[in-house]
């Protein structure tokens, strides 16, 4: 099936015909159409399957004509939400659509103007949102379609009691969009709450962790993680590497550590200024700095192209994220590569990547590199763990009418 025959409207599709778009990816051909007939909808799918453009071309296909605050995307990050504003932008550009961009950690005065322009779609993360309906700068009560994005990441981050601030103020008639890379029981009760019978969309996340990406596992004992960092940054060839790090303190300590090393980097994590962290990833895009070290900030929703190796310095506490950082590389269809350093300690997580992927991740050592312990006693396994699901909020959720907190 092609752009035309999902019956979009055509100046969309002249839009997306410039950007060379030639077919539908496959989360576009399921959840283009019950979008277009105007049914909610669950898609799962990660970043890098099309699935901004999933929800943003149907959207805007319904708005029509201009009209105040119709469409609202919300997103976890700054980042992302950037990024969707900019497609919503690009696919929207011959239907001369006004947009609303809002997120926090910057001033009020150009989101305040955009505001006062009676944007037809909005894109936000929910703390600035709220900020700007308590200052009274706007109002959800024209809210034809909700899109809310990376729904996993947005829980992840806390914002659950927000998002549902968010939804009660948007009409029971809306059309509601939830995207989402992995659907945790979390997100399983938003969805039953927020969504009236929706259509599913679902991208299966086995297949997109293994597709183009080779990835395996470097034990090392932990007094020598950097050391093989080194090693690593000496043996392969990258053009643009992304390093990802548990923590912003540590991804500040080792990149100083890399600058001493005569690396030039750049840092990305959430302690940072919104210019810097802009500054930081446009660096990275265009290719003026080839290394990027960062928190999981970057590892969902970006749009980064031609990243082609991915380093994780340190394994990644929840299991999803680990195809989410893997998946910055081997986009597009080209062949990406990632490397995890892995100590004793981490052993348990390594299990329940495993259990995500549904397959044993490959041990691999780096030639030439001392290794302190017998490489043998690093690859031991460790006592399988239960992974708990609910992780992160630390109180179950519940939806409704009932006063909140
Ligand atoms: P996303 O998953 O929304 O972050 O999209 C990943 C990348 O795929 C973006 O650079 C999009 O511009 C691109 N893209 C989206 N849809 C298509 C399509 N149908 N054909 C080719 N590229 C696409």
């Amino acid at each position: 099936m092609n752009f035309k025959e999902l019956g979009l409207e055509p100046k969309i599709i002249q839009a997306i015909e410039e950007l060379g778009y030639e077919e539908p990816t496959p989360i576009q051909s399921m959840a283009i159409p019950p979008i277009l007939e105007g049914r909610d909808l669950v898609g799962s799918a990660q970043t890098g399957t099309g699935k901004t453009a999933a929800f943003a071309l149907p959207a805007i296909h319904r708005l029509g004509k201009h009209g105040g605050c119709r469409v609202l995307a919300l997103a976890p990050t700054r980042e992302l939400a950037i990024q969707i504003e900019e497609n919503f932008r690009i696919y929207g550009k011959f239907m001369d659509l006004r947009m609303a961009l809002l997120y926090g950690g910057v001033k009020y005065g150009k989101q305040l103007e955009q505001l006062g322009d009676e944007p037809d779609v909005i894109v936000a993360t929910p703390g600035r949102l709220l900020d700007h309906i308590s200052q009274g700068n706007l109002s959800l009560k024209n809210i034809e379609i909700l899109i809310l994005d990376e729904v996993d990441r947005m829980l992840d981050m806390g914002f659950i009691e927000d998002v549902t601030k968010i939804i009660q103020k948007t009409p029971r008639s809306r059309q509601t969009l939830l995207f989402s890379a992995t659907i945790p029981d979390s997100v399983r009760r938003l969805s039953a709450w927020a969504l009236n019978d929706p259509a599913e969309a679902k991208i299966d996340i086995k297949i997109s962790a293994a597709d183009t990406v080779s990835h395996a596992l470097y034990p090392v004992p932990a007094i020598q993680k950097f050391d093989l960092l080194i090693a690593l940054l000496e043996k392969i060839e990258f053009e643009n590497l992304i390093i990802f790090f548990q923590t912003r303190r540590g991804t500040d300590k080792i990149s100083q550590w890399l600058v001493e090393h005569g690396r030039d980097v750049r840092v990305l994590h959430s302690d940072l200024k919104q210019r810097d962290r802009v500054s930081a990833l446009e660096d990275f895009k265009k290719g003026s700095v080839k290394i990027l070290c960062a928190t999981d900030v970057a590892s969902r929703g970006l749009d980064i192209s031609n990243v082609t190796h991915v380093i994780n310095y340190d394994i990644p506490q929840h299991s999803e994220d680990y195809i989410h950082r893997i998946g910055r590389t081997g986009r597009a269809r080209t062949e990406g590569e990632a490397f995890t350093l892995c100590k004793p300690e981490d052993l348990p997580l390594v299990q329940s990547i495993e259990k995500l992927l549904g397959n044993p991740l490959e041990r691999k050592f780096v030639d030439d590199f001392s290794y302190r312990d017998d490489p043998a006693s690093l690859t031991a396994t460790a006592p399988v763990i239960s992974k708990k699901r609910n992780r992160g909020f630390g109180k179950q959720v519940s939806f409704g009418s009932r006063k909140r907190r």
